[in-house]
């Protein structure tokens, strides 16, 4: 059995006696030289067999060995200057664990560049590549920070259902499916259940789940199915109680990457950069100020275009909000300013020229969110259940949801979302 990963060899462990399992990444055949290079989780590391020294069934084995086979070598640490990483290991027996067939679907090296079709396709194999590979690991050390940080701030993780019987928020199309005598729809964001555990007393909670959005578009940041994390929380003040949870995680979930994935980062030719608190906040009009002074004009009330986001992002480093946006554009739920109701509490958080997450304070009031219902032209009726929760007892309450996707698209640089899923499901693929 494996005694090290490749990353724990080094020079100054000359002489010991390891074992080592992996995938043969490479095999160079020299003649009275051969040279295999191992990969594991942790990298690479060369296997060197010479034709006078080496055990005569050792050298068998490698002659017999394919690409991309599981193999287990136990041998003993040398340091060699000529070696990638100074060092290798001279074997003194090789076992073949499972044998790869040829051809591979895929060069897992990196000299032969796949379409990402190609890619997904085989995504076993391509997540065998080092730069797929950290892409993933960034993506968990994200995911683990998220839940570390709120975990320490005492929220209590909560798990609403994914089949749902009618639409959350209206906007977003929904997938049908078939419920035994009925029909039911994959939930497309857990708002609606949240907000209920405000009623029931949670105080803060926090979910990690995937959501399902039926959008046709097909762009380098949507898809359909997405994992989402997401908090909310009651007796705030203002939105602000809950954007300063939303920077709080975002700096600390990059502080975890750039601590604790360096060798990711490096792989990947990335640095991040880590952002003082607070970030800075906008306003809608204020960024529509920025752009149109900037040369882009987006009429009060749009959403802000991929260009206007990608500007934005030119124009202000960093991670950044933006506040106090037209009501008319966000979701029913949003509260409405008092004093001026054409603006809400609603905000989103951009980083990399992309939206990242999106929040508000919402309304807590049953007869004012009934009333933002119908203005939105949704049925009162078909919101009851959630309703019920707002007529005994409802405190203020916010919340926010950060795509995970996204998160990690922004911090690893890659261009676009497909690469941070290991199985996309857009409107062309639901394979493998
Ligand atoms: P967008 O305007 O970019 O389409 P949205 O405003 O519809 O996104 P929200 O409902 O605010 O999305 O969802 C919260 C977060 O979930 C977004 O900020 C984003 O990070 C992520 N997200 C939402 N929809 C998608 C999608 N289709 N693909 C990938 N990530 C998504
Ligand atoms: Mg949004």
């Amino acid at each position: 059995m494996r005694t090290h990963y490749s990353s724990e060899i080094s020079e100054d462990a000359g002489g010991t006696q390891v074992t080592l399992a992996g995938w043969v990444h490479e095999i160079r055949d020299m003649g009275k030289l051969k040279f295999l290079i191992l990969r594991d989780r942790e990298g690479l590391i060369q296997v060197t067999a010479k034709s006078d020294t080496t055990d005569p069934a050792v050298l068998k084995t490698i002659g017999e060995l394919t690409k991309e086979s599981v193999i287990e070598v136990t041998g003993k640490v040398s340091p060699n200057s000529r070696a990638p990483k100074k060092v290798e290991i001279v074997p003194t027996s090789i076992s073949v664990v499972s044998l790869s067939r040829t051809p591979l679907p895929l060069d897992v090296t990196g000299k032969v560049d796949a379409d990402l079709d190609t890619r997904l396709n085989n995504r076993f194999m391509d997540v065998r590549k080092p730069a797929v590979a950290a892409v993933f690991k960034i993506r968990s050390k994200i995911q683990q920070a998220f839940r570390e940080f709120f975990v320490q701030k005492d929220f209590i993780e909560i798990n609403p259902p994914s089949i749902i019987a009618a639409a959350s928020e209206g906007g977003t199309e929904l997938f049908a499916i078939s419920y035994f005598e009925r029909e039911a729809f994959l939930c497309q964001s857990p708002q609606l259940y949240k907000q209920m555990m405000m009623s029931a007393g949670f105080d803060k909670v926090f979910i990690t789940m995937p959501v399902f959005r039926a959008e046709s578009h097909n762009t380098t940041r949507h898809l359909n199915e997405i994992f989402q994390m997401d908090i909310e929380k009651s007796f705030i003040a203002d939105e602000e109680g809950v954007l300063q949870d939303l920077e709080g995680v975002v700096h600390y979930l990059l502080l975890k990457v750039s601590e604790d994935c360096a060798e990711e980062l490096k792989t990947l030719g990335r640095e991040v950069k880590i952002p003082a608190i607070p970030f800075r906040r906008l306003t809608y009009d204020e960024a529509l100020q920025l752009l149109e002074k900037n040369g882009l004009k987006i009429p009060w009330g749009s959403d802000f275009t991929p260009e206007a986001d990608k500007k934005l992002a030119e124009l202000i480093d960093g991670p950044f909000f933006i506040k106090r946006w037209p009501t008319k554009l966000r979701a029913f739920y949003s509260k409405p300013f008092d004093e001026d109701p054409k603006y809400c509490r609603a905000f989103d958080l951009c980083y990399m020229g992309m939206e990242i997450s999106s929040g508000a304070q919402r309304i807590h009031d049953h007869d004012e969110l009934v009333e933002s219902l119908k203005r939105k032209n949704l049925k009162p009726d078909n919101f009851e259940f959630y309703l019920k929760a707002f007529r005994y007892g409802m405190p203020p309450h916010g919340g926010w949801s950060i795509g995970a996707e996204r998160m990690t698209e922004a911090i690893t640089g890659v261009s676009n979302i497909r690469e941070c899923v290991l199985y996309p499901r857009d409107r062309t693929r639901v394979e493998p």
